[in-house]
């Protein structure tokens, strides 16, 4: 395969599949639908894992483990979610395989281990947490209960993408229990603010907090909060959301609880998720026609140190010297790799990093080490600079900084120049087909409106802004009237 990526520009879904694989983050699997997390891209989800989870225990969250499997019966009992999920289910319906009387070296299903009771592989785990909050809840002091699982979930996806859209994926699910319903929607909204500074502050991408619509709700919520963020090729990528699922679990699986004044009231629910897909929106923010653009909060490698050299000599003379670095900055947190190997050249190294994305690359040879200096280059604006060796750790940590800070600002004012506001169905479409991006309209409130629409124009509505204003005006296809605008776009 060449070393060399399809430009954005000439096919973006090309050049984000290549992009994947070059970079060495994922590749397709024997499995339809299914992935192979590759090293480099699971140290990037186990980043994100390790401070999404430090935020969910700061905020009082605790982690625990379900099974893998629901039992059917079980995942019925709540008919919307149930419903809703249907279509994607995987279901177990045999226990053991046998060697196959007509085929010599062939298993098949053994007739006789059909189970009782088929199982479904867990789309999402709503029905068995709540069949288990039954026994765990009673009284209102058992309450609020705040659970937290990081686990896999299938969902038989029929169109998939390398971590946008897989059937199996990696994911974490809060599941939540409430006395009161003002406490279920504060939760969720609270979860909603966790993720869009988890976006925001870590992934550098910035997001729009919003309220789905009827038709794009989760289905057995009775309200799904969402975190939008706008990908480089002017397509929208659902980041993650967060359901206020009222009391539709409690009934369906009759967890009450006595209040205070020993009456039995249903408890109020919340569950709230991010999944892989953030390292495919992670992909599609930043990077550009070299490979990876990373922010160095989420760099598995922040810095890399090159040397270059004629002879072991040489290389020792500048390890020796790399080795102070590298203390240094690991004593501040920065994950650094000297990459010492003898079988590659610099030339090639630089470019294997540059697709990597890592934010930092130092490199140091035999006039630097003459002149106590070093060069540097920062992966997102290609610059390079030479550096004093003595103040290498100090230009590298304020860089990393700098770099974070400007992937976020990039991405902002891509976001702004991509967002258009219209008052007619003909720049609603003109906006949608030759710009892409958000397109902010009024809208009559229906879902045969948004259906029309997004029958003409493929756009669909991704949020209803939580910071909206208020503001009267008409539905752009209708002509109806209407209190606020919503944001229409193409989506992953
Ligand atoms: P949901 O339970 O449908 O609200 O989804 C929770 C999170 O998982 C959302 O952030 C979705 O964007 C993400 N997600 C849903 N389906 C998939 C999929 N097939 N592959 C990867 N992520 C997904």
């Amino acid at each position: 395969m060449s070393k060399n990526l399809t430009k954005r520009e000439v096919d973006y879904s090309k050049w984000y599949n290549e992009l994947v694989v070059k970079a060495d983050l994922a590749e397709n699997s024997a499995v339809r639908g299914c992935m192979v997390i590759k090293p480099y891209g699971y140290a990037i989800w186990e980043k994100m894992q390790a401070e999404l989870d430090r935020m969910f225990k700061e905020t009082g969250h605790e982690n625990a483990y379900f099974p893998l499997f629901v039992p059917k019966s079980l995942f019925e009992a709540e008919e919307k979610n149930a419903e809703g999920f249907a279509k994607e289910c995987a279901v177990v319906t045999h226990y053991r395989l046998q060697n196959d009387p007509d085929k010599p070296g062939k298993l098949r299903v053994d007739p006789t281990a059909k189970l009782e009771e088929e199982l479904v592989v867990r789309p999402t785990s709503e029905a068995i947490i709540w069949n288990t909050f039954k026994g765990w809840i009673q009284s209102y002091r058992d309450l609020p209960l705040l659970i937290n699982q990081w686990a896999n979930v299938v969902r038989w996806e029929m169109r998939t993408r390398l971590f946008l859209r897989t059937a199996e994926f990696l994911w974490q699910e809060g599941h939540t229990a409430h006395a009161t319903k003002k406490e279920a929607i504060t939760e969720a909204e609270l979860i909603l603010d966790v993720y869009g500074e988890f976006a925001e502050k870590f992934m550098a991408m910035p997001v729009i907090k919003g309220l789905k619509t009827e038709s794009e709700r989760f289905a057995g919520a009775v309200e799904t909060y969402c975190i939008e963020g706008l990908m480089q090729d002017g397509k929208a990528l659902q980041a993650g959301t967060s359901h206020f699922l009222g009391q539709n679990f409690a009934e369906a699986f009759d967890v009450k609880y006595t209040s205070k004044e020993g009456k039995q009231e249903y408890v109020w629910a919340t569950s709230w998720g991010v999944s892989t897909r953030l390292i495919g929106g992670l992909i599609m923010t930043h990077s550009d026609d070299l490979g990876l653009v990373l922010p160095p909060r989420l760099a598995p490698i922040q810095v890399v140190i090159v040397p270059i050299y004629k002879g072991d000599e040489q290389l020792a003379e500048i390890s020796s010297k790399v080795d102070v670095f590298i203390k240094e900055f690991r004593k501040l947190g920065i994950s650094v790799k000297f990459d010492d190997r003898d079988t590659f050249r610099p030339g090639a190294k630089f470019a294997e990093y540059e697709l990597k994305g890592v934010p930092v690359r130092i490199a140091i040879g035999k006039r630097d080490m003459e002149n106590n200096t070093v060069e540097i280059a920062r992966r997102d604006t290609l610059e390079k600079q030479s550096v004093s060796q003595d103040d290498v750790v100090s230009v590298v940590s304020k860089l990393l900084v700098e770099i974070q800070d400007n992937l976020f600002n990039k991405a902002i004012s891509f976001r702004e120049t991509h967002t258009t506001e219209v008052d007619t169905f003909e720049e609603f479409k003109e906006a949608i087909k030759t710009k892409g991006g958000f397109v902010s309209a009024h809208w009559d409130g229906t879902t045969e409106t948004e259906d029309k629409i997004k029958e003409l124009t493929k756009a669909t509505i991704r949020c209803i802004p939580l910071k909206n204003k208020i503001e009267s005006g008409t539905c752009v296809f209708t002509g109806k009237n209407s209190s606020q605008r919503v944001l229409f776009a193409k989506a992953y």
